[in-house]
């Protein structure tokens, strides 16, 4: 497979990267301690064209590849290894796409260049208080009444809550049609969280301070046809369909924070010195050097995998679906453990230095965590998707 990237893809790495490294990689202490990403910053992603990479032209955004936002989600983990800024990058990034693949004119045409231009939030609110790997139990349920769907329910551990609320924007949402059905009654659709009857609360988290997560409850809040995504009772596909996206942009970030940390250790192993010789001389650290920056090199090799078949796809190429979930439930299944683990070592060899603030180190350990506990969805839930689409949907442990 070929993972060289397109001189276009270069020239975005760079400008990317150099934004990121004046505009994010300074701040990013205060991202954290403030719980803000401050507005000027989105807006200047907005402007380099990185909230909208995928979004077409015609929309406001770049028209670019999966294997683009893969880059940037890489460039964002690194300078910000809270995750509060790629998770933002990649709901907005992974959800618009789907959005803009599978919603309808009018919806593309209201919501898409604010999104693309940093002036409003787009999430996605699957979870409910039962639980958020099984899709097919939720509660939360949307009636017909004319061309509208009355919804009502509580989904919870929802990012961007306060951020949509103040800027403007809301989520995708998974809804039950029809109880009947399972998971083929359940619709998508997009719900502004600013829609009478919606009210939210913030949750305390431990990790990714920047970036809200809440819960929101609904009460017969009005969800308009327009705002349908792709086909009535057809939502749990067209989740899985942008899980695909979100969980490949997901370990791109984890990828890049991996990196980070690597490099963060690299430089202090280098110049500590320990028993007369610097720590990178002893093997019980260079060896545990040497192997993490393998691991890290073959996830990234995963992630990008992931990236060019999912762009093979969507440039209509005959990629079989099986294929796309198994590396993308792959990246997910490997790069948040394997950041952690990075960060874990790296903190090691820093000794107590690690466990002050005067390192990064514990804020992309916090927000790392997220990802391993389930956000985007939880590690067994990958094992099932690859046990599904190798050894057979008959294999599955609920049928
Ligand atoms: C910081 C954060 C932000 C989040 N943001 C969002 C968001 O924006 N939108 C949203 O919808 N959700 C969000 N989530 C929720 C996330 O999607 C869920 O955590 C995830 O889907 C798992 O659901 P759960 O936490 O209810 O765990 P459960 O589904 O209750 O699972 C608990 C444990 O059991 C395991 N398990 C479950 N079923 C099986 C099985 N069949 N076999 C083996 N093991 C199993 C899981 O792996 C997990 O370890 C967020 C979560 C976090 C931590």
């Amino acid at each position: 497979m070929d993972f060289s990237l397109s001189d276009e893809e270069q020239l975005f790495q760079k400008t990317v990267h150099d934004f990121l490294k004046d505009n994010l990689a300074p701040i990013a202490r205060d991202i954290d301690n403030d719980h803000r990403i401050p507005e000027k910053l989105l807006h200047g992603m907005g402007e380099i064209g990185l909230l909208g990479a995928t979004i077409p032209e015609k929309y406001g955004g770049q028209g670019g590849s999966i294997t683009m936002a893969t880059l940037g989600a890489m460039e964002i983990g690194a300078a910000d290894p809270s995750m509060a800024t790629a998770v933002y990058y990649l709901l907005v990034t992974g959800w618009s796409h789907l959005a803009s693949k599978l919603g309808t004119e009018e919806l593309r045409q209201s919501l898409l260049p604010k999104v693309a231009a940093g002036r409003e939030f787009l999430g996605i609110a699957t979870t409910e208080p039962g639980g958020g790997s099984d899709l097919a139990a939720m509660k939360t349920n949307a009636k017909r009444e004319g061309k509208r769907l009355i919804l009502n329910g509580e989904k919870i551990y929802i990012s961007g809550v306060s951020e949509a609320k103040r800027m403007g924007g809301g989520h995708l949402t998974l809804m039950k049609t029809d109880p009947s059905l399972k998971h083929k009654g359940l619709t998508f659709a997009y719900v502004p969280i600013n829609s009478k009857g919606i009210e939210t609360t913030v949750l305390e988290n431990m990790g990714r301070m920047g970036i809200s997560t809440g819960i929101v409850s609904y009460r017969d809040v009005d969800v308009v046809k327009e705002n349908i995504i792709g086909e009535y009772n057809r939502g749990f596909f067209h989740a899985m369909a942008g899980f695909n996206y979100a969980r490949t942009l997901v370990s791109a970030a984890c990828v890049g924070a991996a990196q980070w940390a690597l490099e963060v250790g690299a430089e202090y192993i280098k110049r500590r010195s320990a028993f007369g010789s610097t720590l990178a001389r002893y093997e019980g650290v260079s060896f545990e050097f040497a192997d993490l920056a393998v691991q890290v090199e073959m996830v990234r090799n995963q992630v990008m995998k992931a990236a060019t078949l999912l762009d093979a796809y969507d440039s209509g190429k005959n990629v079989p679906m099986k294929d796309i979930n198994i590396a993308v439930s792959a990246s997910k299944l490997t790069a948040p453990p394997l950041a952690l683990d990075t960060i874990k070592k790296v903190m090691m060899w820093h000794g107590a230095l690690s466990y002050t603030k005067d390192t990064y180190l514990e804020m992309a350990m916090r927000g790392i965590l997220s990802y391993v506990v389930g956000a985007e969805g939880a590690l067994n839930i990958m094992r099932l998707v690859i046990v599904r689409d190798l050894l057979g949907p008959e294999f599955l442990p609920y049928r």
